[in-house]
Formats: structure tokens, C-alpha cells, sequence
């Protein structure tokens, strides 16, 4: 009887599991008594560390995502959002881009799908925040910086001017310090291009609500990283909260008051809102509750990984495995290798990885590293940032074409031009049509 092992979302975790599984059930996949589905919005894989890079117009946003349909030809992809996990009747509700929804019946679930932006009922947050998250996210706001660097060079209002130069960041995680400072970066690049822009009237605020900065590098490079960023201009506010940017106007919790047309919201994440929908365990932070083995405690035939997932890390007893790429790449392995074993009614074995530490960039041949206790700063450890990710991206395809964008970057200027108009293609075509005379 076929065997049908549903993927709920097609990030690290679902690629990975389903690369894997590719392998080691190639026989079954063959005479079809094992099948693959998997199910996301999109129709790629993005590998998220690249996205400052992106954004900072490094690499091309096409050259970050693996495409599922390609690196995953013996699997099923269905592009859409599960909306109902009934783990009792054995059924995902399925919504496609298009159309109705409907069940879909399977023995052995995967739950994949991620986290998203943890926001808080902050005034004004919905209305000019911005997550960075994901391709659309990292080239909006690639588009955005650089096209208030024209608004900023083609007004004569000093305060239209002050307020498109004025970039806020919140959080000062990974995601928060990478964006901030390869967008500083390219911004202060793109000033030669400017008659009246000079780097010194970018203003870049970065808000934290603790007193570090960039904690998964350890307290002495999160101390320098610190240092670098303030040496560089940016205004680095530690114990400080957003408290309201209502219309753009941005009150801290420190009393300072300013006006801001980019406001990106990078303060943590939580696990994806599909959790809210299944009657599967959830642990204290609202995560599936998962055992080491990668199961979902308690039940059978379900599995988790990534940051959907409370995975104990058995290597630091009590407490759980970080939501991060290191152990979503490893936890997948596990994960699939142990479907296998449970559809062969083997012991499943548990997952167990030591966080060997970080690497992060910090713009154009700049980064802070600590990887296994070596500490590097600088060039070298921008060097660590960009040989582990390459070593990371998914595909030899891919490999080839960032090692290609890197190497045009070495003789070419970077594109500063903002191709904003893409978010709005049909402006041109409506104008043309309101002409129309009847
Ligand atoms: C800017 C940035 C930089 C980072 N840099 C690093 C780094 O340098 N090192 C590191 O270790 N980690 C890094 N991370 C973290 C790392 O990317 C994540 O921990 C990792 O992506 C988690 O993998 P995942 O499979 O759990 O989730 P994801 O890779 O996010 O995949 C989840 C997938 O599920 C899909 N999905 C969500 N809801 C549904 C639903 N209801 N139905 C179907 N599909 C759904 C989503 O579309 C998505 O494709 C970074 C993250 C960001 C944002």
C-alpha cells in the first residue's frame, strides 16, 4: 500500500528532508509504494543568509532560492498554504494559490514550515514596518533605500530630506545587524553617484531592546561587532524599545523623537501561525512540542524540525536547539533518515548537534566570526561568511552563479538603481488608460 509522507513547507527543513529522502527511498519512490508531497506558497527554497547580500545588491535574488520543482524531481509540489492539520483523521487542509480548498489524506507529516516575524501591538507598526524574511522583503527594501536616496537628492525640503534619509532597524539579532549593515554599506556606496548626498547625512538608527548586540557570536565579537557598527556612524540604541512610529514618526523609549520613512522590524521570531491549526502538542513558547528523535511527542506518524519546532538539545540538557540554519540543515538529515527508519519499524535515533558558533557579514569585506572558539574580525572572518555559506547554498547551480555574481562584483561598480516601479507594473498602463477619450 503506498505510503504518502506530507511536507508541510519547502525551507531548509522540507528541502532537506526531501533531498534526503530522495536518496534513501529511491527504491520505494520507484515502485511507488512511498510517495513525496510538499507543500509551500512558493515554488522555491530561499537560503535566508543571503538575503543582506541581496539586498545589498551582492548577489542576484534569483541566484538565493533553489527551485523545489528542479532539485526535487520524484517529489510532489504543491504550491500553497496548509491551512488545518487534522493529525487525528490523518488529513492536511490544502488552499491552493487559486481555486477551492481541499483534504489531503497522508500517513506521515512533516511539520516544516518555519517561523514568522514576532511583531508586538506597537501604533503605527503595521502601517510603515518592514520584516526581513524574505526575497520580496529584502529587494523591497534594496528598492526603497535606494530610491529615497533620490527623493533625498531631488527635494528642497529639508525635512522630506531628513526623513528619507533616516533608516531604522529593530532587533539587533542576526537578521537585524546583517541587513542593517550591508544596506548602510551599499547605501554609503551609492552616495558617489549623488551630487548633494554626502555618507555623513545617512543616518542609520539601530534599536535593541537588551544591552548586546548580534548574541550568537558570543559577548567579546557581539562587543566589537558593537564598536565597528557606532565607529561606522550608526547610531546603536542598547535597553532601548520602539514605543510608536505612527505616520513615521518614531518615539523610543530612551525620549528621542524623529521622523522616519524605513522603519525594518527584525525583533525575534516565533513559530509560523499553521501551529494555531492542528491538534498537535505545542510546548510554553507555542512550538510544536517535538521529542529528540524529531517526532511530535506523544503522537505517531508526525515529525518537526527547524524553527516550527521545540527540539531539546540533548547536548545542553534543559534547554532547546536555537531557531537557526545550523540546526535546521542537520535536524533535516536526522528527520529523514528516521522516517525511513520508522516506515521500516526500526528504532528511531535522537538528534544531536553542539552549536559550533557563527559567522555574520557586516558589508563589503567586513564581518565578526566565532566558530568553534575562533574569534575572527574583519576581512578574514567576511572571508569565514562567505566560503561557509557558498559551502551551504544549495545546488552546484547556485554555487556556480554566486561565485559568478562575486566575481563580476570584483571588476564592475555595484547596480544602485532602484527598480521600485516592478511593485506597481500596471501604474503606467492605468495612466494610459484614464487618458482614454470615450
Ligand atoms: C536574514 C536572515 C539571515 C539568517 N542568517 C542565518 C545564518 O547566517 N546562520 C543560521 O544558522 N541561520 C540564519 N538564519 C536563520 C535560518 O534561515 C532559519 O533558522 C531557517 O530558515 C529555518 O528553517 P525552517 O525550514 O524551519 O524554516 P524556513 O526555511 O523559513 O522554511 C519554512 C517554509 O514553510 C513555508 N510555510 C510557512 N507556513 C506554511 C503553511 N501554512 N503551509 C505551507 N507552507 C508554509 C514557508 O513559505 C517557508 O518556505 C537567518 C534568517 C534570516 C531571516
Amino acid at each position: 500500500m503506498n505510503k504518502r509522507i506530507v511536507i508541510v513547507g519547502g525551507g531548509y527543513v522540507g528541502l532537506y528532508t526531501a533531498l534526503r529522502l530522495q536518496k534513501t527511498l529511491r527504491r520505494e519512490l520507484r515502485d511507488g509504494s512511498v510517495s513525496i508531497t510538499i507543500i509551500d506558497p512558493q515554488s522555491y527554497m530561499t537560503y535566508q543568509p543571503f538575503l543582506p547580500e541581496a539586498a545589498a545588491g551582492n548577489l542576484s535574488p534569483r541566484h538565493l532560492v533553489a527551485p523545489l520543482r528542479r532539485v526535487l524531481p520524484k517529489v510532489e509540489i504543491l504550491n500553497g498554504t496548509v491551512t488545518k492539520v487534522h493529525h487525528g483523521e490523518r488529513t492536511v487542509t490544502f488552499q491552493p494559490a487559486e481555486g477551492q480548498a481541499r483534504e489531503i489524506a497522508y500517513d506521515v507529516i512533516v511539520m516544516a514550515a518555519g517561523s514568522i516575524s514576532r511583531t508586538l501591538p506597537i501604533p503605527g507598526l503595521t502601517d510603515i514596518g518592514i520584516g526581513f524574511k524574505t526575497v520580496g522583503e529584502a529587494i523591497a527594501l534594496r528598492n526603497r533605500v535606494l530610491h529615497l536616496l533620490d527623493v533625498a537628492e531631488s527635494t528642497e525640503d529639508p525635512e522630506v530630506r531628513r526623513r528619507a534619509l533616516t533608516f531604522v532597524v529593530v532587533g539587533a539579532g542576526f537578521a537585524g545587524v546583517e541587513a542593517l549593515a550591508e544596506l548602510e554599506d551599499m547605501a554609503k556606496d551609492s552616495t558617489r553617484y549623488y551630487r548633494n548626498i554626502k555618507p555623513s547625512d545617512l543616518r542609520w538608527v539601530l534599536v535593541e531592546a537588551t544591552n548586546r548586540v548580534l548574541p550568537e557570536v558570543g559577548p567579546e565579537m557581539g562587543t566589537w561587532t558593537l564598536e565597528q557598527l557606532r565607529e561606522r556612524g550608526i547610531d546603536v540604541k542598547l535597553e532601548t524599545r520602539l514605543e510608536s512610529c505612527v505616520g513615521g514618526r518614531v518615539v523610543l523609549s530612551d525620549g528621542t523623537e524623529f521622523d522616519a520613512d524605513t522603519l525594518v522590524w527584525t525583533a525575534g521570531v516565533k513559530p509560523s501561525t499553521i501551529v494555531n491549526s492542528t491538534d498537535l502538542p505545542l510546548d510554553e513558547r507555542g512550538r510544536v512540542k517535538t521529542t529528540a528523535a524529531l517526532t511530535v511527542a506523544g503522537v505517531k506518524g508526525a515529525f518537526a524540525a527547524g524553527d516550527i519546532a521545540g527540539v531539546p538539545d540533548v547536548t545542553n540538557p534543559g534547554q532547546y536547539c536555537a531557531p537557526n540554519a545550523q540546526h535546521a540543515v542537520r535536524q533535516a538529515k536526522v528527520l529523514a533518515d528516521n522516517i525511513a527508519r520508522h516506515l521500516r519499524g526500526e528504532q528511531l535515533v535522537d538528534y544531536r548537534h553542539k552549536y559550533v558558533g557563527s559567522v555574520a557579514g557586516l558589508g563589503l569585506h567586513q564581518g565578526v566570526a566565532n566558530v568553534y572558539g575562533v574569534k575572527l574580525r574583519g576581512f578574514p572572518a567576511w572571508f569565514m561568511h562567505r566560503t561557509y555559506h557558498l559551502s551551504r547554498v544549495p545546488t552546484l547551480n547556485r554555487k556556480v552563479r554566486v561565485v559568478v555574481d562575486w566575481t563580476l562584483a570584483l571588476f564592475f561598480k555595484r547596480e544602485t538603481i532602484s527598480l521600485g516601479e516592478v511593485e506597481h507594473p500596471r501604474d503606467g498602463f492605468r495612466a494610459a488608460v484614464a487618458t482614454m477619450r470615450r
